[in-house]
């Protein structure tokens, strides 16, 4: 029996700089890691930890390479409750690793080794492990890492829906016009946003998705354009949750906390906000545990945290 939800693309390990504003071109400077990372991955394992309490069962499809890093990654995603049975190993290439480093400004630099990160291709999305499906999430980033990833989302999306017409398809566009054209970011996710119930924008991304100017306006645009469920991801200002009917949005205020390390904060909420909806809480509820497991990420110094569902529900209730 194939799994309830489903995730596939980029496996990584992530290596950050110790210290703020130290170049990666510095020599001799410290990394901190390696860390499990990817942003698909951060997804699943956010979703797997915070759904331990509704019998919902997770999976991911991706490649790591036959190296320690790749065990890293296999780890983390096992001991949390994600099936792995899907994740290949190549055994011509490394773990797909990122080095990033932070700046006080709130800048971040990337460099980025590939390695089996982008192999996922079409042949590893088999049907059969779609049989159980009701929801499947994807990632703008692995639209982009390679032709192959991105085919495998469109196959991933067309498996689903065929099994499932029910199924959820939510779509995470964490594309950056610093990294891909703005043209070139409307190309490859529209086949993903014709099958997407519920995005997961930032304000930036949501107007360039929409083409217009305002986080606002274009969420309600996109809305318009078919979209069942916007939700508008605002750092420490917490969501606003755009449908139909609700002319202005739910704005759900963020939980005041210290922010150690923001990477992954918005893949964390992803996954919280899916289990909550399944779930079938109302929107607000859904849009609170989502902030409050964005926040205890934010705490948290490494991409993939091990927050429990216990204590983003005891986050909540104590605001
Ligand atoms: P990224 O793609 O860099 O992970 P994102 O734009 O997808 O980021 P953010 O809005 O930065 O997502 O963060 C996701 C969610 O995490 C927010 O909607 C909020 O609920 C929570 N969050 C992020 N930063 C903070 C913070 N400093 N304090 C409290 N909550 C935060
Ligand atoms: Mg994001």
């Amino acid at each position: 029996m194939g799994p309830n939800i489903i995730c596939l693309g980029e496996l990584l390990v992530e290596v950050m700089r110790s210290e703020k504003d130290t170049p990666h071109g510095m020599v001799g400077a410290s990394y901190k890691g390696p860390f499990p990372s990817g942003a698909p991955a951060i997804f699943i394992d956010s979703v797997t930890r915070m759904s331990k309490s509704f019998d919902l069962s997770t999976g991911f499809i991706g490649v790591v390479g036959n190296d320690e890093f790749g065990k890293v990654i296999f780890n983390k995603l096992k001991s949390d409750g994600v099936d792995i049975s899907k994740i290949r190993i190549n055994n011509s290439r490394t773990t797909g690793i990122a080095f990033n480093q932070y700046n006080s400004d709130g800048t971040r630099k990337f460099i980025f080794a590939a390695g089996a990160a982008g192999q996922t291709s079409p042949d590893d999305i088999e049907k059969e492990y779609f049989s159980n499906i009701k929801a499947l999430h994807i990632m703008g980033s692995s639209l982009s890492i390679s032709e192959s990833s991105r085919e495998s989302c469109y196959k991933a999306i067309k498996i689903a829906q065929s099994l499932n017409p029910k199924v959820i398809i939510s779509f995470d566009p964490n594309l950056r016009p610093e990294m891909l054209d703005i043209k070139t970011i409307i190309e490859i996710s529209k086949p993903i946003l014709e099958g997407t119930t519920i995005l997961f924008p930032s304000g930036e991304e949501a107007e360039m998705l929409a083409g217009v100017k305002g986080e606002s306006k274009a969420c309600k645009k996109l809305l318009e354009e078919g979209l069942k469920l916007v939700v508008l991801k605002q750092g420490k200002d917490g969501c606003t949750i755009f449908t139909s009917g609700l002319v202005d949005g739910i704005k759900v205020p963020g939980f005041k906390v210290e922010e150690i390390d923001p990477t992954g904060a918005g893949d964390t909420f992803d996954g919280a906000f899916i289990v909550g909806y399944l779930a079938g809480w109302d929107l607000k509820r859904v849009g609170m545990f989502a902030n409050a497991a964005g926040a205890l990420k934010v705490q948290f110094f490494g991409p993939m945290p091990d927050t429990s569902y216990e204590e983003v529900i005891e986050l909540m209730n104590n605001k």
